[in-house]
This record gives structure tokens, C-alpha cells and sequence, in this order.
């Protein structure tokens, strides 16, 4: 039997949720369905590795289960989507449920790469599972120093465990941080106790032990894998939609197929602020808008998403911010600020790309959302301002954009 038409989202995380619920803010009242292969309502996935593994905090839920009531979204949990037919418009269930539909939206995020006989961290089953194991005096072996590894780190070092951090890049979060932030976050760890080996190779995974690729080991009770994860893109490919570090989409969602959108970690995507370059990005805040702008592009909305590319990470009473793309940045800027928080701006032949901060708590917010706001205008500020922790970064928001051209001179 096929039913129930309308709008169907396959994934039930920050995306695909806050697409079906947005989807009825911007009125649509045809039925809409969600369909999510974790059990049990929707929830946050930052605090995982930190309050919820830590034990501090359970889940926070995504809203409310009368919000999705309230909002007539179907929600079938614990049930994957196993097909995907895009000429006759339907899905197939694991339980063999065929579900047709007028438009689908593929919010199916990423997976963690597994590393056989390690822990890894991306649903709420993971972090309970590993909860268990931390407990004080632990030996805990992380492998990949990225946002995961290192939040798992601050935590089980939290929890008195004792940690060994092996990453087999220079430094650690080569991925997303500037080095000069990255080495701050690293002196703390440091200091917590952790050790942490950059430049070494895992070898292999023996029972009780980590083989390095120098030939030494570290002995240790539990290990725990953030490698980095792949986007979740099994249906669509055997759906002929095209992949390509991603299901690849427009600047409004939509697949290669009719009718069919996807968003969130799942897919890659141009971006207009970076002479659309095709980025994927692995970041919640990029969830939600992505999940909102699908909504509306799905109902027909044209513009593209230009949204600046955000991300964060907690790690003891540290939070770093990330906005923009360090990696086209060509001129770096640093400013230390009397507080002891560093920002770091990079530029691209006078503009700003991207910007990044560490402090604790909240200390580099402000700055990092001014950064964000000159970014997003293209703007392109004096070095030297800044550079500079007495100048104020706000009145440059004011500041004609695209001053200097690509000569330096001015325009
Ligand atoms: P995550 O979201 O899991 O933190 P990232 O890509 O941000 O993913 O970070 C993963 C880190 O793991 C990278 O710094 C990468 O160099 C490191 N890494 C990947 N494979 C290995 C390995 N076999 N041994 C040690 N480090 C690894």
C-alpha cells in the first residue's frame, strides 16, 4: 500500500526535524512524514560528548513531542528507509512500508568512520555505551585529534580518566582550526593531563593496546575513534542520484533527481561567498538553517543559501569558534586581547573569509559573530585594525565593502 503522499524527510536529526517542522510554518498543509532509523524522539547531538557522556545531562530533545504532535508531522522512528524509487516517487521501509510522495527531502547526515574494536561517537547508543566504560583511573586511548576526539578527551579527563590522545597529523584539528588556536587548546589539554601524541600513526588495535606506526604502543582500557565520518549517501547512490563527497545538490537542495532535495551533513552544496565552491559541511548550526532553507525550497523558494559556515567546540572551560573557511584564507591576522581570548582573522586578497576564536566561555562570541557579519559582506577590513584589540570590530560592520581591490589600491 502506498501512502501518505505530501512531503517525506528521511532522517529525524537537527536537519531533517527542523525541515518538517518548518515546513509547517511556512504553511504548508499536506500531510508530512519523518522518517528516522534512531529509536525514540529527536535529539540534540552536541551534548553527547560532553554533558550527556559526562553523565551532567540526559538528552535534550529536538522540541517537544506535541510540537511535532501539535505540528500533524507523522514521525516513524527506529525504522530506516531501505529504497528509493525517484521516477515512481517512492520509499521503502525496513518494516516494507512503501511510502509515496510529492517531494522528498534526504536529511540522512553522516556515520562515524569505524575503527574496529574502538568506541565511536555519534548517537545517543554510542554515548551510553561509552558512559559505562569511563569511569576514574580508566586508561582511555582516543584516536583522531578532531572536535570528537578532543571533547571526548576534556570529558573522560573530567570524569579522572586517563588520556592519551593519538592524531596522526602535525597538530591537532588540522581539519577546521587556525594552528595557532588549535596549539591553545592543545597546551590545555596538556595541562588537564592529558597526553597528547600528535604525528603518530595507529598501527593497529590489539586487545589492551594501541600499535603505534613507530613500533611503540599505548596500553590502555578503552579506546575511542574520531576519525572523521562519512556522509550517509547509501540511498541515494543506489537511487542513481548523483554523490560526490556528498549527494550533490544546488544552492536550493535539490538533487539530480525531480522532487528529490537533500541538506545538512549529508550533502554538498556551492557556495555563492566562495565563487561557489562545493563545500560539505559537519556542523549542527549548518543543520538547522539548511533544514529550514530546504523547507522553503521544497515549497518553491528560489534563493540560495549563502548562509557563513559555522562551528564550535567545548572543550574544559574553553569554547573555540570557528566562522567562514580557514582553508582559502591566503594572509592570517591575529589579535590576543587583554582577556587572555585570541581571535584570528584570514583573508583573501583583502577580504575577509574567514574568522576564529578561542577564550573561555563565552568570550569570543561577540567578536566571532561581528567577524561573521563582515564576512557574509564581503567586507574587507584593515589588517592593522584587526590586528589591533583596541579598535572596536563592530564600527567596521560600517565600512564600505570591497574597499581595497585586488591591486591593494583603493577603490
Ligand atoms: P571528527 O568529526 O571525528 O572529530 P575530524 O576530521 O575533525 O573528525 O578529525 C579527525 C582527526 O583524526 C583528524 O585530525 C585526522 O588527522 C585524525 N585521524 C584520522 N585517521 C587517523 C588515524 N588512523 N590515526 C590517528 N589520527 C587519525
Amino acid at each position: 500500500m502506498t501512502g501518505p503522499g505530501g512531503v517525506v524527510v528521511v532522517g529525524a536529526g537537527e536537519c531533517g526535524t527542523g525541515a518538517a517542522l518548518a515546513l509547517r510554518e511556512e504553511g504548508y498543509a499536506e500531510p508530512v512524514t519523518l522518517v528516522g532509523g534512531e529509536p525514540g524522539h529527536p535529539y540534540e547531538r552536541p551534548p553527547l560528548s560532553k554533558a550527556v557522556l559526562s553523565g551532567a545531562a540526559g538528552l535534550t530533545p529536538l522540541c517537544t513531542p506535541e510540537r511535532l504532535a501539535d505540528a500533524g508531522v507523522t514521525h516513524l522512528a527506529g525504522v530506516a528507509a531501505t529504497a528509493l524509487d525517484v521516477r515512481a516517487h517512492e520509499l521503502t521501509l525496513a518494516d516494507g512500508r512503501v511510502l509515496g510522495y510529492e517531494r522528498l527531502l534526504l536529511a540522512t547526515g553522516a556515520r562515524a568512520r569505524p575503527l574496529p574494536g574502538a568506541h565511536v561517537l555519534r548517537s545517543h547508543a554510542d554515548a551510553v555505551a561509552l558512559r559505562e566504560r569511563l569511569v576514574p583511573g580508566t586508561r582511555v586511548g582516543i584516536v583522531g585529534g578532531g572536535f570528537i576526539g578532543l571533547e571526548v578527551a576534556a570529558t573522560a579527563a573530567g570524569l579522572g580518566c586517563a588520556v592519551t590522545v593519538v592524531e596522526a597529523a602535525p597538530r591537532l584539528m588540522g581539519r577546521a582550526v587556525p594552528e595557532r588556536l588549535a596549539a591553545r587548546a592543545a597546551a590545555r589539554h596538556t595541562e588537564a593531563g592529558v597526553d597528547v601524541r600528535c604525528g603518530t600513526a595507529v598501527a593497529r588495535l590489539e586487545p589492551g593496546r594501541i600499535v603505534l606506526g613507530d613500533g611503540g604502543a599505548v596500553e590502555v582500557d578503552v579506546v575511542v575513534a574520531g576519525i572523521g565520518s562519512a556522509p550517509e549517501t547509501a540511498l541515494a547512490e543506489a537511487a542513481g542520484i548523483a554523490v560526490e563527497n556528498g549527494i550533490v545538490v544546488d544552492g536550493s537542495f535539490a538533487t539530480s533527481a525531480p522532487d528529490v532535495f537533500a541538506a545538512g551533513d549529508c550533502c554538498s552544496f556551492p557556495h555563492p561567498l566562495y565563487d561557489d565552491l562545493r563545500l560539505r559541511l559537519e556542523s549542527w548550526r549548518a543543520a538547522q538553517e539548511q533544514g529550514a532553507h530546504a523547507a522553503r525550497a521544497l515549497l518553491g523558494a528560489a534563493e540560495p543559501y549563502a548562509a557563513v559556515p559555522w562551528f564550535w567546540s567545548d572543550q574544559y572551560d574553553l569554547s573555540l569558534q570557528v566562522a567562514g573557511l580557514p582553508a582559502v584564507t591566503t594572509e592570517e591576522v591575529v589579535r590576543v586581547r587583554p582577556d587572555g581570548a585570541e581571535l584570528w582573522f584570514g583573508l583573501d586578497a583583502g577580504r575577509l573569509v574567514a574568522v576564529a576564536g578561542i577564550g573561555v566561555g563565552t568570550a569570543v562570541a561577540k567578536d566571532v559573530r561581528i567577524g561573521e557579519m563582515l564576512i557574509a559582506r564581503r567586507a574587507t577590513p584593515d589588517p592593522a585594525a584587526l590586528a589591533d584589540p583596541g579598535v572596536a570590530l563592530k564600527p567596521l560592520l560600517r565600512a564600505p565593502s570591497a574597499r581595497r581591490v585586488r591591486s591593494g589600491a583603493i577603490a
